[in-house]
């Protein structure tokens, strides 16, 4: 089982032909709501990318509006067990808005709405669907509060904790040890080490020095560099693809990269699966939408 404590969006992604200026009204193209929010996408990523029928659920809030129902019906059609997640009366579902330019970059802006809702309590509720889980992932689109509690409650009961730390924030003292595996992108990892540089195996070495153990540094079409405890240090190349758009390549990869781990891969294959993955989520537009389903994608 792999259980998933994080955030539910409606996306609603606007095509431009570039990124408009402030104050300024653009023109733009085909307007769509698709389902995501990191927590969904990676949750959906796992579902479809498990090779051997692995349950998925996820703890996570929605509001009382019709987006709610709407993400729950994807949640459910994926697969994914949607006991543990909660409708929460008299608040709005997440929602992103987000534009994706001609040249397939994006950029987004979000409304937390009941994922700020997200407590303590639901994940005592939970507990017992923790206790069974065998890799539990988190991200950073719900309180922090409530992610520390969670780390600090999937460590103490033995599980592999697997942090996305996004969108980035600094991280409380003490976190980093308990986290199995830390999986960033360059941005991400920058802010976190506190350096301004691109010198990527420099702000790994920083990371693991405060007690992350194993980081993972995805560098879009650059690939994945990954620091492993038993497996050592290397920089795995993307597969060469036409992007149209990069909405959740990183989600899609981890996705990937946990279904090859829970599958008992060693990480530098499951960074393999997790690139080849993303890779196939790059050529199609949208979230969840552009992820692949198992038979795509060689293990
Ligand atoms: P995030 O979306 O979190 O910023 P990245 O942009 O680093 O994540 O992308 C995650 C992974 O998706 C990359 O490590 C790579 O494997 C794949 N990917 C992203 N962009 C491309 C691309 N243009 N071509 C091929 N693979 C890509």
């Amino acid at each position: 089982m792999i259980v998933i404590i994080g955030s539910i969006n409606m996306d609603l992604v606007l095509r431009v032909p570039r990124m408009p200026m402030p104050g300024e009204t653009l023109a733009g193209g085909k307007f769509m709501t698709i389902p995501g929010g990191k927590g969904a996408n990676q949750a959906v990523a796992c579902a479809r990318l498990c090779q051997d029928g692995t349950p998925v659920a996820m703890v996570a809030c929605l509001g009382s509006d019709a987006f709610g129902g709407q993400m729950r019906a994807s949640i459910v059609a994926n697969g994914i067990d949607d006991r543990y997640i909660a409708d929460i009366a008299d608040e709005a579902t997440g929602i992103a808005s987000i534009l994706v330019d001609d040249q397939a970059q994006n950029s987004i802006v979000l409304a937390a709405g009941a994922n700020a809702r997200l407590d303590v309590a639901q994940l005592e509720r939970a507990r017992e669907l923790i206790a069974s889980a065998s890799i539990v992932l988190l991200q950073l689109e719900v309180p922090m509060p409530v992610v520390t509690y969670a780390i600090d409650m999937a460590h103490a009961l033995g599980k592999t904790v697997v942090l996305n730390p996004a969108p980035a924030q600094a991280l409380p003292a003490g976190m980093l040890e308990k986290i199995d595996y830390l999986i960033l992108n360059e941005i991400e990892a920058a802010m976190l080490a506190e350096e301004e540089s691109d010198d990527i195996p420099m702000l790994v070495a920083k990371l693991r020095s405060r007690g992350a153990r194993n980081v993972v540094v995805t560098l879009g079409e650059k690939g994945v560099y990954g620091h492993f405890e038993r497996a050592g240090a290397r920089h795995l190349d993307a597969q060469k693809v036409k992007a149209v758009d990069t909405t959740a390549a990183g989600d899609t990869f981890i996705g990937g990269f946990i279904a090859a781990l829970d599958a008992g891969r060693d990480e530098f294959t499951a960074i393999a699966y997790g690139q080849a993955a993303a890779a196939i989520s790059v050529t199609r537009t949208g979230a969840q939408i552009s992820i692949p389903m198992r038979d795509e994608v060689r293990l």
